[in-house]
């Protein structure tokens, strides 16, 4: 059982990654894998190396490249150059109320699948909802206090009736437009991935996502920070097994 040496955190958004690089004091690497604009950040936290990646600016339109495409080929680009021993996907998502999800909630995600993918051809159906147990961190959310559950992913911030549908038949805590992709460039790299997302709206809370979202966006941000801190300073000296 060795500790982990090399840990790799993705995140999507730059206003959810500022926080933790000033926490963590990491130091900016800039632009790892051109002409892909994920930009990487890196440090220590005790006998770890801490590297954080995020999915870096859209050259066209200058917003962050959320969403399941730039997570997906930002996490492979870094497990590829920098064979981290494990991903953690931290970021803010949203809850809902019927499964008792609030407003700066922490999760602990064990596991994840697509609410946008429908496929309806024998065997292209289960691909489409790809869903995906993660590594079991229970020993690390229970000392947390973190709350376990599923991570449904899709490329929409809102949501369509078709969506709520599927998301709920995902068995959904939480709703983002990262996670399951993460954890297929994840799997491909046979790297366990621990997600952790803090609730900045309510799906089903009846108020629009946008406007909810950006007024939590921050304080969701910094509570994901807080938390986040605590995971490094657990898992360091740790095996993955001990998690
Ligand atoms: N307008 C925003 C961009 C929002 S994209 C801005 O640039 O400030 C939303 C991001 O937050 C995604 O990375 C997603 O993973 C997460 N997120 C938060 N709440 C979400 C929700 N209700 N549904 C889907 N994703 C959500």
């Amino acid at each position: 059982m060795t500790a982990v040496e090399r840990v790799l955190l993705v995140v999507a958004m730059n206003a959810e990654a500022r926080p933790l690089v000033k926490a963590l004091e990491l130091v900016e690497e800039g632009c790892f894998c051109p002409p892909a604009r994920c930009e990487s950040y890196v440090g220590r936290r005790g006998g770890m190396e801490v590297r954080l990646v995020t999915c870096g600016t859209c050259a066209t339109h200058g917003v962050d490249n959320c969403g399941t495409v730039p997570a997906a080929l930002t996490t492979y680009l870094a497990l590829e150059k920098y064979r981290p021993q494990l991903v953690l996907n931290v970021g803010t998502a949203g809850g809902f109320r019927q499964e008792g999800g609030c407003i700066g909630d922490v999760y602990l995600a064990h596991a994840t699948a697509h609410h946008d993918r429908r496929i309806p051809l024998p065997g292209f159906d289960k691909y489409g909802v790809g869903h995906h147990e993660l590594m079991d961190a229970s020993v690390l959310r229970t000392k947390l206090g973190l709350k376990p559950g599923v991570v449904t992913t899709g490329n929409s911030l809102d949501a369509v009736d078709v969506d709520l549908q599927l998301m709920k038949k995902n068995g959904a805590h939480v709703k983002d437009m990262e996670c399951a992709a993460i954890a297929w460039s994840a799997h491909l790299f046979r790297t366990p991935l621990i997600v952790i997302k803090a609730v900045t709206d309510l799906v089903d809370g009846g108020r629009p996502t946008q406007e909810e979202f950006l007024e939590n966006l921050h304080t969701a941000a910094d509570a994901l920070q807080m938390k986040v801190m605590e995971a490094l300073d657990f898992i360091e000296g740790k095996a993955i097994s001990e998690l």
